[in-house]
């Protein structure tokens, strides 16, 4: 008894002067590793528009049925896009829309901090899937 209680101080005393293993999340966060796959993000050009063509391959090829691309053909003939939306409620994070992706429109991004109190909150459009990260615009239940 005397002796286990020894070694148990003993451990206690040695991890005592190591260094925290613990960071202050949220304040600071841990860099996620090189090949992570965070949400789906839409590649924007240098007019901030969707390099999007609205070709359908992601949304054909999504084993989760989450994808929905809106095309529109504008007055010059070509084939762009109205509005694409992600249901992140289904996203299993697999990466095939990234893999079918003809143009390189779209990429698995680096944002894991998806909670939401309310399932609409992870159905983005266009503009949102062109963000880095998810912007919560409500306080969940209990919060101001
Ligand atoms: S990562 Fe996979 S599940 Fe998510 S949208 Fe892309 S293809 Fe669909
Ligand atoms: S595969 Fe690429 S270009 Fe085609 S609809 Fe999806 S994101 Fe747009």
């Amino acid at each position: 008894m005397g002796k286990a209680l020894l070694r148990g101080l003993l451990l206690t005393l040695r991890h005592f002067f190591r260094k925290a293993e613990t960071i202050p999340y949220p304040e600071v966060k841990r860099p996620v590793p090189e090949r992570f796959r965070g949400r789906p993000v839409l590649i924007s050009g240098a007019d901030g528009k969707a390099l999007c063509v609205a070709c359908g391959l992601c949304e054909r090829i999504c084993p989760s049925l989450c994808i929905s691309v809106i095309p529109e053909t504008g007055s010059d003939g070509v084939r762009r896009l109205q509005s694409y939306r992600l249901d992140l409620n289904r996203c299993s994070f697999c990466g095939l829309c990234v893999e079918a992706c003809p143009v390189a429109a779209i990429r698995m991004g680096r944002d894991y901090e998806l909670a939401a109190y309310r399932k609409e909150e992870l159905i983005m459009k266009t503009e949102e899937l062109q963000k880095e990260t998810c912007r919560r615009t409500s306080a969940g239940p209990g919060r101001g």
